[in-house]
């Protein structure tokens, strides 16, 4: 032992002085095992919110060098690694995003178990800087964040992020899905996710409208970008009659290009039809929107359709079938999940059946659709 501290040999000292840690990270490991356990005195303290939703891991990041803030949130790992989705979007504060995390991540433990996959939910949120100025780096840095939670969360694609993104990551961890077939992931989840829309609408047709095929029946879809054009595709091919809108022209143009109509986006909840398919951004059913509706059923892909709780009540009330969305749009989560395309196929046909038996308790119980897939997924995790 020579030079230095006591104690610390000359390979010691190397370590330490090569040693970096360029990223601050800082993480809330809560207690409670369900959610309400322990609810804290004021609604509007995060604490309360990581009881009320049952959160279980909330880790925040921040990494200077590339401008990355970031937030990952566990919500469940009861049923297997936490899995979710990165969206970068800005945020008008860090607090938004990070509720925006757990509400997420809440949603994606409720689907995973609602279509029997081996993991539980979570979530991460990027708060987008003004200019990305080097995605790399950027992305690079976030997959660090993510190997230093050892595999309790896994990652994949969501709003702002994309196949090239994932495989970005991927160069810091293994813990990520949804990367390019180059890397041997299994690239762009849409249509997966638009074939169980697709399903789900037969679904809700029969249940509602006592019909065993979509031959003629007019479904209205709100955004036709990833999941709105395959769904197009699907809904065509069963001989269904399709209407779109997107603030994107050219994706309108693709939609079209496939047999749907097109009317303005400001006028698609005026369209009336059989099906109202919400495939663009969240809180499309508030209750606004939902007393202009003019179709019997509700189902399409976004996350977080209703605005309010409430509002699935206000569509009950109004005679208006709503297939929940964490149950429909589990497509996408299917394929990063399983590897081989037949049983994934298996896993997203099944969509079908279980909203079947969500609608079929509902009409018996005479709650919403909702209510009873939320307590069917309570069920799977906390019993
Ligand atoms: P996307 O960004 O490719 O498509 C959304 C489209 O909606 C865009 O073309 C956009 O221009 C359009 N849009 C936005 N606001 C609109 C408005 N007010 N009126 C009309 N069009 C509008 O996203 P995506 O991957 O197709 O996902 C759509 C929704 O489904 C999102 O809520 C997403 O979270 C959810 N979802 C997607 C997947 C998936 O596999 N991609 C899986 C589950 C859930």
């Amino acid at each position: 032992m020579s030079g230095g501290a006591a104690g610390v040999s000359n390979d010691s000292e190397n370590i330490f002085s090569e040693w970096r840690w360029p990223m601050t990270q800082a993480s809330v490991i809560a207690t409670s095992s369900a959610p309400g356990d322990h609810v804290l005195p004021t609604d509007d303290d995060i604490f309360h919110h990581i009881a009320v939703l049952g959160v279980r891991e909330l880790h925040f990041a921040h990494d200077p060098a590339t401008d990355l803030h970031a937030i990952i949130a566990i919500h469940s790992t009861h049923l297997g690694p936490a899995l979710g989705g990165a969206r970068c979007l800005p945020y008008p504060s860090t607090r938004e995003a990070t509720l925006d995390a757990m509400r997420l991540a809440r949603a994606m433990s409720y689907k995973a178990a609602l279509a029997q996959l081996p993991c539980g939910g979570g979530k991460a949120v990027l708060l987008r800087p003004p200019e990305i100025r080097d995605r790399d780096a950027y992305f690079e840095a976030f997959g660090e964040f993510v190997n230093n939670l050892g595999g309790r969360f896994i990652t994949a694609e969501d709003s702002g992020t994309s196949v090239e993104d994932m495989d970005r990551i991927a160069r810091r961890t293994r813990y990520v899905a949804g990367t390019s077939r180059l890397q041997g992931g299994r690239g762009d989840p849409s249509p997966w996710t638009a074939l169980g829309v697709r399903r789900g609408i037969e679904a809700a047709v029969r249940h509602k409208l006592g019909r065993n095929d979509l031959k003629g029946i007019h479904v209205a879809i709100q955004g036709t970008g990833h999941v709105g054009y395959f769904l197009t595709r699907e809904l065509i091919r069963a001989g269904a009659r399709v209407t779109v809108c997107d603030m994107n022209p050219e994706a309108v143009h693709r939609a079209e290009q496939v047999g749907a109509r097109a009317v303005a986006p400001e006028k698609i909840l005026d369209v009336a039809c059989d099906v109202f398919a919400p495939c663009a951004l969240g809180a499309a059913l508030n209750s606004n929107t939902i007393a202009r509706l003019r179709a019997v059923i509700v189902a399409g892909a976004a996350n977080n359709q209703l605005a309010e709780a409430s509002d699935a009540e206000a569509l009950a009330r109004r005679g208006i079938l709503y297939a929940p969305d964490y149950v429909i749009n589990a497509g996408g989560l299917v394929s990063s999940v399983l590897t081989d395309d037949q049983s994934v196929e298996r896993k997203v046909v099944a969509i079908c059946d279980t909203l079947t038996e969500i609608f079929e308790r509902a009409a018996r119980s005479g709650e919403t659709p909702t209510q009873v897939a939320d307590r069917m997924a309570e069920q799977a995790l906390y019993d």
